[in-house]
């Protein structure tokens, strides 16, 4: 099965992609997650990503494919994947397509997680995740044992660089701006099921589990 977990910056796509990795059995890909490991190498093209990512702006699509592709050529989601975050153009959406098509597999359902623009904000500046496990967390609504410590594996909790509020501002205007059109290329294939992405974290795994039938 081949999910898109779709929404706005903060709407909880990773967290509800990590959770969902153990019911279905099948991998998340998170671009986002997979340029923050290559920025955290040192490497030129991690320093290509952090151009981009730090001011809040979309990465190139030839860039972001090339990274989904390597991915996605990897065995363990030979039999489906949950996309977070990818794709955030209509270009990425039809490489995607293509991309499945090319090994007999297809995009089953688009989730689309709806969250309003304050929410969002309120989120992610409270938003910490765990340096070694990537373990995610609201210091309110899903707080940490400790500030610094995952309670998972005990790693370090940071902020991420791009999650101010100024940067998310930007973030959303690309999301408007660039990603939100993928809803229009989905819902013409009829595979768009909206959420709300309002709720305590096991009611939002219900309804996305409700939308994709497990
Ligand atoms: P995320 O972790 O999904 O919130 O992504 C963080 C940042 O990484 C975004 O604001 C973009 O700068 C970049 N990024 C992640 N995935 C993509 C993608 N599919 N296309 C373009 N940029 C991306």
């Amino acid at each position: 099965m081949n999910i898109v977990l779709f929404g706005p910056p903060g709407a909880g796509k990773g967290t509800q992609a990590k959770r969902l990795t153990t019911v279905l059995g099948i991998p998340q890909i998170s671009t986002g997650d997979l340029m923050r490991a290559e920025r955290a190498s040192g490497s030129e093209l991690g320093k290509e990503f952090d151009h981009y990512m730090s001011q809040g702006l979309l990465v190139p699509d030839e860039l972001s494919l090339r990274l989904l592709e390597q991915r996605l050529a990897k065995p363990d989601a030979s039999k489906g994947a949950i996309f977070d975050g990818f794709p955030r153009t209509v270009p990425q959406a039809e490489a995607l397509d293509r991309l499945l098509q090319a090994n007999g597999r297809k995009i089953d359902v688009v989730v689309s997680m709806e969250v309003p623009l304050d929410e969002m904000i309120e989120r992610i500046v409270h938003r910490r995740s765990c340096e070694s496990c990537g373990q995610i967390y609201h210091l309110r609504y899903n707080p940490p044992p400790s500030p610094d410590a995952c309670g998972a594996c005990g790693g370090k909790l940071v902020q991420r660089k791009d999650d101010t509020e100024e940067v998310v501002r930007k973030r959303n205007d690309e999301y408007l701006a660039k990603t939100a059109p993928i809803l229009g290329y989905y819902t013409q294939q009829g595979i768009v099921k909206a959420i709300s992405g309002i709720g305590s974290l096991d009611e939002i795994e219900a309804r996305i589990k409700a939308a994709i039938g497990k």
